[in-house]
This record gives C-alpha cells, sequence and structure tokens, in this order.
C-alpha cells in the first residue's frame, strides 16, 4: 500500500531500455540504420533538402503550385531556393481548426569559403574560410574535410561540387603546430590558440610546369577548372564549405550510439521527414519544415523569420478556404532540436537533474534562452501538458531538459520564431553530446523516440 503511493508521488525517470520490448528495439534499429545513410549523404542544407524531396516525390508528394484547390490526403511541398523546405498532408479536418507542425534545421556548423579565398603561400595553395554557426575552431584542424556546395560561373550557369565523400576522392586538411615547437601556443587559452583567420584549408603542393609566379595555385585552378569550368573569379560568387569527412558510425561496443557530423540538427529533421513521409490521411494537416540558417540566427530568405513560411501557409488556407489567422492560433507546433546531453566529464556547467540524459528519450525544453531565460517563447503550462499526455498516449519516451546551468550559457532555437507567429510550440528533440563539433554523438533510442515522438503528434486528432 504504501509502495503504491511512492510511486504515484515521485517523478521518477528510468533509463529508456528498460521501456521498451524486443520488437520495439528492433525497429528502433532499423530506423537508426535509414538516418545514418540520410546522414552520411546529407552534408550540407542543400543536399539533405535534395535528399528529402527525391525521398518525398517517391511516396507521392508533388511540388505546390498555390491557386489550385487542396483536399484532405493531398502531399504537397514547397521547396525554397533548394535550401529549405517545407512538406505538408492535407487533412480531414478544415485548416481552421489548426495544423500540427514540426520544424527542425538543416544547416550545421561549418568552414565556409571566403569569397577571396584561394592562395598560395610558400608554395603550397589554400582556402581561407569564414566559419558558419557556434564552434571550437581547435576541433576543426587536424581533421580530413570534404568540400560541399555551388559554384556559380560568370555566365550564370550553376555547378554542384562536392569532392572528398566518396572513399576515391581526395580530402582537405587544416594543419596544426607540431608539440615540439607549440611551447606558446599551447599557453594560450583554448579560444585563442586556433584562430578565426587560422583556418586555412591546405589544397595543393605541386607547381605548374612553367616560369610564372603562384605555380602552385595556377596547377590547382587548371585541375578545378578540368573538374567544374571554374575560374578564381567565380568563387566570388560562390557558396562552398568544407564540413568533416567523417563517416556515421556506430560507437560503443553494444553499439547504442550514432557518431557523425552534423546530427545538430538532422537527427530531428530525419525524424520529422520519416513521420511525414509515414503520415496516412491524418485528421488535421501536418506540416514538416527543414529550415536554414538555425546557426546563424535564422535570418535571410532560406531562415526560419523569412515570410516564405507565411505565404505558404496564407497560400493553402486560400486554397481550402480557410483563415490563415483561425489557421495558426490553433496550430501547435514541436520545435524538433537538439539538446545538450549530460556528460559526466563536465559535471560543472551541468544541472543533473534538469539536463537531458543519453537513453532517456526525447527531449522536452520548456524555454530556452541565457541568463534569465532571455530570448526564449517560454511554451506556456498548457502546452507542455498537451505535450506530456501526448507522448504518455503513444508510449513515446520522453524527458525534460534545460541547457545546463543557470548562468553557465545558453543557446536558441525556431521555436520563437514559430511562436511569434502565434502558434503554441514546444522544443523537443534528441540529446547529443559533443554538441557543435566535427564528430557529434547521439543515442539511437533517443533518435527513434523522436521519430515517434513527431508521428505521435502527425497522427493525433
Ligand atoms: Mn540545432
Ligand atoms: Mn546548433
Amino acid at each position: 500500500m504504501m509502495e503504491e503511493n511512492r510511486l504515484e508521488l515521485f517523478y521518477e525517470q528510468k533509463n529508456g531500455y528498460d521501456l521498451i520490448n524486443t520488437e520495439e528495439r528492433i525497429r528502433l534499429e532499423e530506423y537508426c540504420k535509414d538516418y545514418m545513410s540520410f546522414l552520411d549523404c546529407a552534408r550540407t542544407e542543400r543536399e539533405a533538402v535534395k535528399l528529402a524531396v527525391d525521398e518525398a516525390e517517391k511516396r507521392g508528394f508533388r511540388e505546390y503550385l498555390p491557386g489550385n484547390k487542396l483536399s484532405a490526403g493531398d502531399r504537397i511541398y514547397l521547396n525554397n531556393r533548394g535550401k529549405s523546405l517545407i512538406l505538408a498532408v492535407i487533412g480531414k479536418k478544415p485548416l481552421n481548426e489548426g495544423c500540427y507542425i514540426a520544424g527542425a534545421h538543416v544547416d550545421s556548423p561549418r568552414l565556409d569559403l571566403k569569397q577571396v579565398t584561394m592562395y598560395e603561400s610558400d608554395e603550397m595553395c589554400y582556402f581561407k574560410t569564414h566559419y558558419y554557426g557556434g564552434i571550437k575552431k581547435y576541433q576543426w584542424v587536424t581533421i580530413p574535410l570534404e568540400l560541399h556546395g555551388v559554384a556559380c560561373l560568370k555566365n550564370g550557369e550553376r555547378v554542384d561540387v562536392s569532392i572528398g565523400r566518396n572513399f576515391d576522392e581526395p580530402k582537405f586538411v587544416i594543419t596544426d603546430l607540431l608539440p615540439h615547437l607549440a611551447a606558446d601556443q599551447m599557453k594560450k587559452t583554448m579560444a585563442e590558440g586556433i584562430t578565426g583567420e587560422g583556418l586555412n584549408i591546405l589544397i595543393g603542393s605541386v607547381p605548374y610546369a612553367d616560369e610564372g609566379k603562384d605555380r602552385v595555385k595556377y596547377a590547382v585552378l587548371s585541375l578545378l577548372n578540368d573538374m567544374y569550368g571554374i575560374c578564381e573569379e567565380d568563387f566570388l560568387s560562390a557558396e562552398l564549405t568544407a564540413v568533416p569527412a567523417f563517416d556515421v558510425c556506430e560507437i560503443g561496443f553494444d553499439r547504442s550510439l550514432i557518431g557523425g557530423y552534423g546530427h545538430d540538427d538532422r537527427v530531428c529533421a530525419y525524424a520529422e521527414l520519416k513521420a511525414i513521409l509515414d503520415a496516412d490521411n491524418p485528421e488535421k494537416t501536418c506540416i514538416c519544415i527543414l529550415a536554414d540558417k538555425e546557426e546563424t540566427g535564422s535570418d535571410g530568405v532560406s531562415g526560419m523569420q523569412s515570410a516564405v513560411f507565411d505565404f505558404f501557409i496564407e497560400d493553402i488556407c486560400a486554397d481550402t478556404d480557410a483563415n490563415p489567422r483561425r489557421c495558426l492560433e490553433h496550430s501547435f507546433c514541436i520545435s524538433a532540436d537538439v539538446s545538450n546531453a549530460y556528460d559526466p566529464d563536465f559535471p560543472e556547467v551541468s544541472e543533473k537533474r534538469s539536463d537531458s540524459k543519453i537513453n532517456y528519450g526525447m527531449a522536452i525544453c520548456k524555454f530556452t534562452g541565457a541568463r534569465g531565460k532571455s530570448g526564449t517563447s517560454d511554451a506556456s503550462a498548457e502546452t507542455v501538458s498537451f505535450i506530456r499526455k501526448l507522448f504518455s498516449d503513444n508510449s513515446v519516451v520522453w524527458q525534460m531538459a534545460e541547457l545546463g546551468k543557470v548562468d553557465a550559457g545558453g543557446g536558441g532555437t525556431i521555436a520563437k520564431f514559430m511562436a511569434n507567429r502565434n502558434i503554441d510550440t514546444i522544443d523537443a528533440g534528441v540529446p547529443v553530446l559533443s554538441m557543435h563539433a566535427p564528430f557529434e554523438v547521439v543515442s539511437k533510442f533517443d533518435c527513434y523516440m523522436t521519430y515517434k515522438g513527431v508521428r505521435s503528434l502527425y497522427c493525433s486528432k
């Protein structure tokens, strides 16, 4: 009798593996295998969008053309300049009753090439970079890098660049000082030991067989010209980025974790994508957003602050005779983004009771922000309660999350930009170890539960 009371009164978390059966474990492994191949191929926001469009078309989605009547069951997508994507499945209920929205971002921290990028120094050739998103610079030296993106040539033609992903392709690297000569460097702080202007990528060393100057640069430019038709001036209008050249792999003797580049936030993007592809004749309209530019503040035409989303809602409302304002105020949004997983090696910045934990399921974050919740949309009690009930009704293993100790730091997501649109919004996603590092770690269990979480939203009444 006393024992029952105890169970009822206390909030006690359980390790996710104590809560699932063998069949669920098999589904979890299958799901993660698919996610791993997605992450292996989606190295940039453009590549993630392209893969998502290909998958969506296979599953009956078609490009949305505003001005045509939409009806229940219609599967549409809006490809925003190849850099962000909105997918929707029209529900049986009118749009005035709102949509179920899940929004994740597909951009990740990386090293963008500068516009004037190429130079030769002491008979070696380099690209200068300007990093994108929040990185610890020292982590990006002495690791293999691959190059992705687009170059727009003088004549306006666009060339897709991808080199280093396939095993027989060359890779690139930023060198670091040998310890033997690093006595002074090692006295610097970790923020200063490697500088932004020091992140220069080595791209060649063989000189062109002539008598001119910059012979190595000349030789590399000739190669690039043969491969892509690129001249040096074309870099001025290019969007090229270096990303870690690590393959996605299982981590641990028990293979329970996944290591790879760009889990933040392609791990949630994939969960949403898979959930919307699986959404068949939903009650309410389901929307999946793969946003760009989250890592730099969600600005710009492809970021979540862009009017593209508002216009999309206005257009689909017009095509179903609904009112966009009614639609937004009755909608619910999961801002699906990663949280920091508690790391036993760094307890000093964590608040163990509140940080999300590996293998404890999808992490719900009521608020983000820093130092006094600054810059957060802070989901209401009613909003948290809605998701809490939804998840327990659908056997989604979940936990609460907060980003470290109260005054230790902070971060943001797309949540506030959704909430600012008058949509009840909550952050929820996968806990990550080594977030924003070139090689991040997540647990398979949490990946799968995040998929189940978004799916339960899309499937609800
Ligand atoms: Mn993120
Ligand atoms: Mn991030």
